[in-house]
């Protein structure tokens, strides 16, 4: 039987560009596949909703950038960003092509060891380090990247501790001609800051400072802004140089290339908006050649995370209702929210359906499962009707979603991933009852009594007249 829907008249306005920049084709992209495995057959074996992650093209994209640089360059290291996505597999697929773990957290920090990182693979950055954090990865012989003055002192501490001096790295940032700047991480370059820094280091004769480390944001759309970055990084390490005789080992410029999921209020593509990797890779290797002197090639370490990992990443979800707004907006709740996909605050993805659906495109709006208005997943999007049941699939979704989802009223689905055989692998099984109450305590005096008390409950009645006026 066909579900009954009272007729609206609509004015058709799908295709049309509006301020946003929200114009899609009206004619709906169709994925009944990722990486070769049919999303049908995922959902029957692994419910919904479902990530999903590739590994033919992790691993494709790692290559295509590690290439991009070690063609311009003699000592190119990549550290994975676990903070972009800290799943075991994935960091154990980077940690297989040669990357060493980024890590700005001591949960992070105990995460690499958990895998069996040996410290000299480990880059530890992040404005907290705990004390014993900090002790641990100075004996691990962890390259370190100092955030703050205090760090400094603990540092030194750690350093009398151990009866030798430690060598360490120190974060800056600067003004790459990127806004906003990030100036809440390491040290200011412009303001004489880091050079303070650094003389306060050599007044301590504890520590010594062996590489400059850099991030100046995320979703870096100017390739020129590294080579800013990078010849200010390069001229502050020939003055530590001149000034405390200490040469730079290794330069690590962070990350923060863009992936190819869209800003939300940019105007263009992805695809029409963003240089290749090779253009980055020419603008910094170039700027490298220009300011190192010659014979001395650092390390130059690259910490990309979302340009990595997110179009390996891909979210699979069902509709669970249908409605029509009040203003006649088309409108669809599926059962994956902002829950799974806090990107989505700042990215607007590319949602594809898993099938065929025929019918008139309308402008549709799509929310998540939440009971919060904020959870919106795509509110200018040209669907054909659809009914419940019916797939999305949701790209690029890789970076920082399965890092920064939320726990709010639902449970955490399966992740999985394909390998490039084709094999189909869960690496997260999804949550249940027992993950989310694990660590609670009820205490003993509310054990008897949980049962609701049953005064009569206070209800305004509803009544047709208040609605009329
Ligand atoms: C987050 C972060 C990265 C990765 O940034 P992306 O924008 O995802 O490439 C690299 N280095 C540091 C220090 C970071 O905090």
């Amino acid at each position: 039987m066909q579900p009954y829907e009272s007729p609206v008249i609509q004015p058709l306005h799908s295709g049309l560009i509006n301020k946003f920049a929200g114009a899609k084709s009206p004619q709906h992209q169709v994925k009944r596949a990722i990486a070769g495995v049919a999303v049908d057959d995922l959902v029957a074996q692994y419910g919904s909703p479902l990530f999903v992650y590739s590994e033919r093209t992790i691993r494709q994209q790692f290559r295509h950038m590690r290439n991009a640089f070690a063609t311009r360059y003699p000592d190119v290291t990549f550290g994975w960003s676990y903070k972009t996505n800290y799943l075991k597999a994935i960091c154990a697929i980077f940690h297989q092509e040669g990357a060493m773990a980024e890590l700005v957290s001591k949960m992070e920090y105990d995460k690499a060891k958990a895998l069996g990182i040996p410290g000299h693979q480990i880059i530890l950055n992040g404005p907290h380090k705990p004390f014993e954090t900090l002790e641990a990865a100075v004996r691990d012989g962890v390259t370190i990247n100092v955030d703050h003055l205090d760090e400094i002192e603990d540092l030194e501490v750690i350093a009398t501790r151990l009866g030798h001096p430690i060598t360490v790295g120190l974060r800056l940032n600067l003004d790459a001609g990127i806004q906003p700047c990030w100036s809440r991480f390491g040290f200011n370059l412009e303001s004489g800051q880091a050079k303070t820094a650094i003389e306060r280091i050599a007044r301590g004769g504890k520590l010594r400072v062996n590489g400059l480390h850099c991030h100046i944001g995320t979703y870096i759309l100017d390739p020129n802004a590294y080579a800013c970055q990078v010849k200010k990084m390069v001229q502050f390490g020939y003055e530590i140089e001149a000034q405390q005789g200490w040469r730079m080992d290794y330069i690590d410029i962070g990350g923060g290339f863009p992936s190819r999921s869209r800003l939300k209020g940019a105007y263009h593509a992805a695809d029409v908006l963003l240089p290749t990797i090779d253009e980055y890779a020419d603008a910094i290797c170039d700027a490298l050649w220009t300011t190192l002197k010659p014979g001395h090639t650092p390390k130059l370490i690259i910490e990309s995370g979302r340009a990595m990992i997110d179009e390996a990443g891909t979210l699979i979800t069902s509709v669970c209702g249908t409605k029509r707004l009040p203003d006649g907006t088309r409108a669809y709740v599926v059962d994956a929210g902002v829950n799974l996909l806090f990107t989505s605050f700042w990215y607007r993805f590319n949602i594809a359906l898993a099938q065929a659906v025929s019918g008139a495109a309308e402008p549709s709006v799509i929310y998540g499962p939440l009971c919060m208005n904020i959870d919106v997943i795509d509110d200018q999007i040209a669907l054909p009707p659809l009914s419940r049941g019916d797939r999305l699939v949701i790209s690029t979704v890789g970076a920082y979603n399965n890092t920064q989802w939320m726990q709010f009223i639902e449970y955490r689905p399966n992740i999985v991933l394909i390998s490039e055989s084709g094999d189909v692998e869960l690496i997260r099984a999804a949550e249940d009852i027992t993950d989310l109450e694990r660590r609670e305590q009820l205490p003993a005096r509310f054990r008897s009594n949980v049962a609701i008390d049953a005064r009569r409950p206070v209800c305004t009645s509803y009544s047709p007249s208040s609605i009329a006026s």
